[in-house]
C-alpha cells in the first residue's frame, strides 16, 4: 500500500491543501492520503484556534473523499514533532506501507534544513507541488535530496491559511477558499471571527 502524508498546521485547511493532496495521489498512484495537523504550542498560535478544532476542520474537509483520512499522531503527541521522528514511528507501525510526504514549493526549498534530512530522504519519497511565491527548482537542492523528490503537476493556487485568517478577521468571505463543510463548521463555531 502507498500512503501520502500531508502535514501542516491547517489553520484552517483550505482548497490548496486538498488539491495538492489529490494531485499527488493521482501522480504517484497513492492508495490513501493522511492529513496530519501539527501540534502548535499555544504561545505560537496565530489564530487562537485549538488543535482539536483544526483537526475537526480537517476531518470535515476529507470526509467526502474515499481515499483521504485524518491522522492525529503529532497533535496527540504534543510538543515539537520532527518529521523524521514521526516517519520512524509510522514505518514501525505500518511496515507494509510505502510512505510519501507531500509538500508545497515553499517547503521543498526548505528541505535541506529539515532534521536528519539524509535519513528521511532514504526512508521515503517527497512529492513536491507548485505554489506561487517560491519557484519549484530541484536544481537548487543538493543532488541526494533532489533525487528523493517527485514533482506532481499542480495548477498554482495563490491561497494560504494566513491570507484566509486575514480575510476572515476583516469580515470578508472565505467561501470557496475552504470546502463547504469547513465553512459550515467555521461559521457554526464562530472560528477565525467568521459569523454564522
Ligand atoms: P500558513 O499561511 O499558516 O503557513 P499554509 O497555507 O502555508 O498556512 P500550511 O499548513 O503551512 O498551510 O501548509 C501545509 C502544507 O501544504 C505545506 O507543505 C505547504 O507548502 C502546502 N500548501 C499550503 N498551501 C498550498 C497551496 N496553495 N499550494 C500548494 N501547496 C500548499
Ligand atoms: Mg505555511
Amino acid at each position: 500500500m502507498k500512503v501520502g502524508i500531508m502535514g501542516g498546521a491547517f489553520d484552517p485547511i483550505h482548497v490548496g491543501h486538498l488539491l495538492a493532496a489529490e494531485t499527488a495521489r493521482e501522480a504517484c498512484g497513492l492508495d490513501e492520503v493522511w492529513f496530519m495537523p501539527s501540534h502548535v504550542p499555544p504561545h505560537k498560535q496565530a489564530s487562537g484556534v485549538s488543535g482539536e478544532e483544526r483537526l475537526a476542520l480537517v476531518e470535515a474537509a476529507v470526509k467526502s473523499h474515499p481515499a483521504f483520512r485524518s491522522l492525529d499522531l503529532e497533535l496527540r503527541k504534543g510538543g515539537v514533532s520532527y518529521t523524521i521522528e514521526t516517519v520512524r514511528l509510522l514505518q514501525e507501525r505500518h511496515p507494509d506501507v510505502a510512505f510519501y510526504f507531500i509538500i508545497g514549493a515553499d517547503m521543498v526549498a526548505y528541505l535541506p534544513k529539515w532534521k536528519e534530512i539524509g535519513e528521511l530522504a532514504r526512508r521515503l519519497r517527497f512529492i513536491g507541488v507548485a505554489r506561487p511565491g517560491t519557484p519549484l527548482d530541484l536544481d537548487a537542492l543538493p543532488p541526494e535530496i533532489a533525487g528523493s523528490v517527485t514533482v506532481a503537476d499542480m495548477p498554482q493556487m495563490d491561497i494560504s491559511s494566513t491570507a484566509i485568517r486575514r480575510r476572515a478577521a476583516e469580515g470578508r468571505s472565505i467561501r470557496y477558499l475552504v470546502p463547504d463543510a469547513v465553512h459550515d463548521l467555521v461559521s457554526r463555531r464562530g472560528l477565525y471571527g467568521v459569523q454564522p
